[in-house]
């Protein structure tokens, strides 16, 4: 795991960056302009002209009977990743709780290593804030394929163990499980109880930051996971946890810090990828499942289209099939999200295309004709965003590309 480091306590240092490790800041004194720091060598107080603060989120704790068990892990965390890495030594049947990004990432890696891994997810599909079920459907069938036991709409009421404090099950609504390893990924809350009272939070937990990722005191900013920034599908601010949105609210509020409040927080669309075993896919705003986020309207179109021209390669549809949909204000045309997937990791820079083109206010007519560039090695004459966007405007607009003559 210490390989897998961007950065480490080295890198900062030689930067001129002083840093402290297990240290926990346990009380800001605004007025004073003070912080306490507990260590294991006791508690001590640091003043500051101006304070970062990006504490992150903590994981979500299900309230069921069960939870004292040995061999129970929550997630995210670097400490708790690598004790579920050392119990997967041993490990032989786990249940993680959770379907989203986080539980299927743990869900798969441990299934590769060859353990009888089982998801209970509550939601009707796995990663709903990633995927509509027009891709969860097809991704599910192969993730199950491939060895790992997807349990969907299911709610886990409690944890059992033996008389030795093992875990030995998971109990739900529709029956009971087995295991000697269970893990929680159902979720993160902002990590923030420590600061209320110093600066002011949304009913969220977040830290309320304005459009400067400056706090409710003037001398505190802040950023990631712990905060809102704009959604640019709708314009108001809401919390996605992403590393992407964390660097780029943390380098604005640096400078912002040094320079005055110059530079407007990012936009964000909640833009991310991932593979599941041989599947890519990415996503860029609106789904399903946020629909409510937006007040007007809105449709969608779900497309499947060939990879490659059928004459590339030893046969029909030499690579596969690209799966595609997207969002749009019905009367606009404005686009609001888009999603990919396919066995082919095309999909990261198309769900990038469109976050820009989302951002930029595009519309279905703006893409449809787009220019993008064609190679037969590549994809196909006319782009796969060109088709997406064709096809969601029907009628006079596909220009032939429902029917792939071209
Ligand atoms: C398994 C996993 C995979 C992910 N993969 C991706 C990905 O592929 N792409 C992506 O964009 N995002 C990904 N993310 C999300 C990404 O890691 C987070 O969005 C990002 O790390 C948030 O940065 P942050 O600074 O807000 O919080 P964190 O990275 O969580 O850092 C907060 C730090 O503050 C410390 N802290 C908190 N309170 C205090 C205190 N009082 N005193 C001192 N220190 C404190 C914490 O210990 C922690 O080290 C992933 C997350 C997980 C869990």
């Amino acid at each position: 795991m210490d390989s897998l480091h961007y950065a480490n306590a080295d890198s900062y240092t030689c930067q001129g960056v002083h840093v402290h490790l297990n240290s926990d800041v346990v009380d800001i004194n605004p007025e004073g302009k003070t912080i306490t720091v507990e260590t294991p060598d006791g508690q001590h107080q640091d003043s500051y002209d101006k304070l970062f603060i990006s504490p992150g989120s903590a994981p979500n704790v299900l309230n069921i009977p069960g939870l004292n068990y040995d061999h129970i892990y929550f997630t995210p965390g670097r400490d708790w990743t690598g004790a579920i890495k050392q119990r997967m030594e041993e490990a032989k049947k786990v249940v993680v709780i959770g379907g989203g990004y986080i539980g299927i990432e743990f869900g798969e890696a441990i299934s590769l290593a060859n353990i009888d891994t089982t998801i209970v997810e509550f939601g009707e599909t796995i990663i709903p804030t990633y995927l509509d079920k027009e891709f969860t459907e097809t991704l599910t069938s192969h993730a199950i394929d491939s060895g790992l036991k997807i349990k969907t709409s299911e709610a886990v009421q409690q944890i059992l163990g033996d008389e030795d404090g093992n875990v030995r099950g998971v109990v739900t609504n529709k029956g009971e499980y087995e295991a000697d390893t269970v893990i929680f990924a159902v979720g993160m809350h902002p990590a923030t109880d420590w600061l209320d009272g110093v600066v002011d939070l949304n009913p969220d937990g977040s830290v309320v930051v304005n459009d400067y990722m400056q706090t409710s005191d003037e001398n505190i900013y802040a950023a990631g996971d712990a905060t809102k920034l704009p959604y640019g599908p709708t314009g108001e601010k809401i919390r996605i946890g992403l590393a992407t949105n964390a660097r780029r609210g943390g380098a604005i509020a640096a400078k912002n810090m040094i320079e005055g409040n110059k530079y407007k927080a990012p936009t964000i669309n909640g833009t991310s990828g991932l593979r599941v075993f041989d599947y890519y896919f990415a996503s860029t705003g609106i789904k399903d499942i946020n629909l409510n986020l937006i007040q007007e309207e809105v449709e969608s179109k779900y497309v499947e289209e060939p990879l490659l021209p059928s004459f590339m390669g030893n046969g029909e549809n030499p690579v596969g099939t690209l799966h595609m949909k997207i969002h749009y204000v019905k009367d606009s045309h404005r686009i609001v999200g888009a999603q990919f997937m396919a066995k082919d990791d095309v999909v990261g820079p198309l769900a990038n295309s469109m976050s820009i083109a989302l951002t930029a206010g595009w519309t279905l007519e703006q893409l449809a004709t787009a220019d993008f560039f064609f190679q037969p090695e590549y994809n196909r004459p006319w782009n796969y965003l060109n088709v997406l966007a064709m096809q969601a405007l029907g009628d006079d607009y596909t220009f032939g590309s429902d029917t792939l003559l071209f």
